[in-house]
């Protein structure tokens, strides 16, 4: 059964989507994925490269090493909360609507590790 791009609902083979809503809300997101994805893929490879490095400065300064990774992962999940564009795998097996939930789900689900990581930081700094 072939169904609709936007909410999987099931459609017939003639269609892409199940009604003009669908429609609509998929054009929205391609033209935004299509606007904001520089924006998204610079903040993306910023953050994904600053964790592993914060966690080599890590090894010898901790102070640093750690606010890096907190800071890092914190951008990263509102980066993605925000900006939600889910990898073509993701959109072919869940169509747009639950791909672009489950990514938001990823995002904050990072902005709160990060944090939780922003307030140990905070915490340590204080009890030092
Ligand atoms: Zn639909």
């Amino acid at each position: 059964m072939k169904k609709c791009d936007y909410c999987a609902k099931e459609i017939s083979y003639f269609e892409q989507y199940c009604c003009d809503e669908c429609q609509k809300k998929a054009i929205e997101f391609y033209d935004m994925r299509e606007k904001f994805t520089k924006v998204f893929s610079v903040i993306n490879a910023v953050c994904v490269f600053a964790i592993p490095i914060g966690l080599f400065v890590l090894s010898f300064t901790a102070e640093i090493g750690f606010t890096m990774i907190a800071l890092a992962t914190t951008i990263l999940g509102t980066t993605v909360m925000f900006l939600p564009f889910p990898v073509e795998n993701m959109i072919s097996s869940m169509k747009i609507k639950k791909a672009v939930k489950v990514t938001r789900i990823i995002g904050l689900a990072l902005l709160m590790l990060g944090v939780i990581l922003i307030i140990a930081d905070i915490l340590m700094f204080i009890l030092k």
